[in-house]
C-alpha cells in the first residue's frame, strides 16, 4: 500500500498532506489480489472476537488498511454500524426499499469517528504532540476524543458562534483547546492547511489516513448485507471526503472480488452550500461560494475533496444534487418518527432522495440507502425550534395543567402516532 497524489499520480513520502509537485490531495493505493472468500472468512470470524481491534468497524478490515504496530492503535470500537428499515422514510419518498445506515451511531455520534481513529493512530505512531483540525463540530468532538485517548493535545479552529451546544459540550469536555475564529469553516480550514504538516497532525478529510478509516463503513455495509451491493447509495456532501471514501471503498471491493458491482453514489448538498451540485450541472472547475445553511455541518463553500469526489460520483455512474433547507427540515423530522433520528446534514439524504424519485432517476423499487451521517442530539436547538414552528410535522409541547385537562390527553393521545392522528 502506498500514498500517490490523486491528481498527478507521482508516488508521495508517507507523512505529507499535499502533493510536492502539484499540490493535489494525496490517496492511498491498495494492491491486493482478488481474494474475497478468504477476506470475508477473516472478516466475519472477527466480530466473535474480544480483541478491541477486532470490535472496531474500520481495524477488522486492517488488511485493506496502512499498516501498524497495533501497540499504536487508538480506538473507542467505532463503525460498528446498525442497518435499520425506513418505513415512514420510504413512504415519504415514494420509494419501496429503503434503508438506513446510520453513522450517527458512532463513539462521538457521527462518521467522523471512522476516519479519526486512522488519523490518530498515525499520529500517535509518528510520534506528534498536538493533533489540529478546522470544524463545524463533529471533527472537532471526534479529534478531542482520540487525541485524549492517545494523550495527544487537541486544537481546534471552529468558526465564532457556528457550533451546536452539544457538538462544542463534547469537544471541550474531551480536553481539545478550542479557538473560535472570525470566519467561517472554510477560512478555519485555511488557517489549518497553512500549517506546518511536519509540526503538527493535520485531521482534516484531506488527511489520506482520513479516508482510509471511512471508506470502512462501504465495507460494513456491504458485509452487513452479505456482500450485496444496493443499487444507490445516497449521503449528504460538505467537504466531500465521506463521498470519496465511501467511493473508494466500493471500488476496492470490487477489485476485491468481494462485490460485483459498484452502488451508485448521490451526493446531496444543501442549496446554499451547493458549489459541487453547480460544478455537476454545470461542468468546469469548483466555483467556491459564501456558505449558508442551517445545516451547520455541510455548510462549506469551497469543498477540500471534490476532485476526488468527483471522480468517485462518475466512476459510480452517480448524481449530485441540492435540496432547500425546508426539505431538509421536513425529511429530518419525517426520520424521527421512523424512531431512528439524525441531526439536520444526515436529511439530506432523504430529502434527495426524494428529489431524484421525483424526477425518476431513481426508480420506485430501487433498492436504496439513505447514509445517516451524525446522530439526533447533535443539535437539540434546531429540532425544538422546528417543533415549536407550524411545520408540516411539528409535534409541539402540550400542557397538562389539571387531572382533567391530562385525562383528556391521554384519550387524544391514545388515538395518535408521533404527534398525528392514525
Ligand atoms: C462532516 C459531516 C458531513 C459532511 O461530510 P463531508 O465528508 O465533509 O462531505 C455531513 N454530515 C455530518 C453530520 C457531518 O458531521
Ligand atoms: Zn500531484
Amino acid at each position: 500500500m502506498h500514498l500517490v497524489c490523486s491528481e498527478c499520480t507521482v508516488v508521495a513520502a508517507a507523512d505529507r498532506l499535499f502533493c510536492d509537485d502539484c499540490g493535489g490531495l494525496l490517496a492511498f493505493e491498495l494492491n491486493l489480489a482478488p481474494q474475497s472468500e478468504r477476506l470475508r472468512e477473516v472478516f466475519a470470524g472477527r466480530r466473535a472476537s474480544n480483541d478491541p481491534l477486532d470490535q472496531s468497524g474500520v481495524w477488522r478490515f486492517r488488511e485493506l488498511l496502512p499498516p501498524f504496530d497495533p501497540a499504536n492503535v487508538v480506538t473507542l470500537r467505532e463503525n460498528v454500524l446498525p442497518l435499520y428499515h425506513a418505513r415512514i422514510g420510504a413512504e415519504y419518498a415514494d420509494a419501496a426499499n429503503v434503508t438506513y445506515l446510520h453513522l450517527g451511531m458512532n463513539p462521538t455520534a457521527s462518521f467522523k469517528d471512522a476516519g479519526m481513529t486512522v488519523a490518530i493512530t498515525h499520529a500517535k505512531a509518528r510520534g506528534a504532540r498536538i493533533a489540529v483540525c478546522a470544524s463545524t463540530g463533529n471533527t472537532a468532538a471526534s479529534m478531542a476524543a482520540y487525541a485524549a485517548r492517545a494523550g495527544i493535545a487537541a486544537l481546534v479552529l471552529v468558526p465564532a458562534g457556528g457550533v451546536s451546544d452539544a457538538k462544542m459540550a463534547q469537544t471541550l469536555d474531551y480536553g481539545a483547546v478550542v479557538a473560535a475564529i472570525d470566519g467561517d469553516f472554510d477560512r478555519a480550514l485555511e488557517l489549518v492547511r497553512g500549517l506546518d504538516p511536519t509540526r503538527v497532525a493535520i485531521v482534516n478529510s484531506v488527511n489520506p489516513y482520513r479516508i482510509e478509516g471511512q471508506k470502512c463503513a462501504a465495507f460494513a455495509l456491504l458485509e452487513a448485507r452479505d456482500w450485496e451491493a444496493p443499487e444507490w447509495l445516497v449521503l449528504p456532501g460538505g467537504n466531500l471526503g465521506n463521498a470519496s471514501a465511501f467511493g473508494k471503498g466500493f471500488r476496492e471491493a470490487r477489485a476485491l472480488g468481494l462485490i460485483d458491482r459498484i452502488p451508485r453514489i448521490a451526493v446531496v448538498q444543501a442549496s446554499g452550500a451547493a458549489p459541487f451540485a453547480r460544478l455537476f450541472r454545470d461542468g468546469g472547475e469548483l466555483v467556491p461560494v459564501h456558505a449558508q445553511t442551517a445545516a451547520t455541518a455541510i455548510k462549506i463553500g469551497a469543498p477540500a475533496s471534490w476532485r476526488k469526489a468527483l471522480a468517485e460520483v462518475r466512476a459510480s455512474n452517480g448524481t449530485v444534487l441540492d435540496v432547500s433547507d425546508d426539505a431538509i427540515a421536513e425529511a429530518r423530522a419525517v426520520i424521527g418518527r421512523d424512531g431512528v433520528g439524525c441531526e439536520p446534514a444526515s436529511a439530506a439524504s432523504l430529502a434527495g432522495l426524494c428529489a431524484l424519485r421525483d424526477d425518476g432517476t431513481i426508480a420506485a423499487e430501487a433498492d436504496v440507502v439513505l447514509v445517516l451521517t451524525g446522530h439526533v442530539l447533535k443539535d437539540g436547538a434546531y429540532a425544538a425550534a422546528y417543533h415549536a414552528s407550524n411545520a408540516h410535522y411539528a409535534n409541539a409541547i402540550r400542557s397538562a395543567p389539571t387531572d382533567a385537562a391530562l385525562r383528556t390527553l391521554i384519550e387524544e393521545a391514545s388515538v395518535m402516532v408521533g404527534g398525528a392522528h392514525v
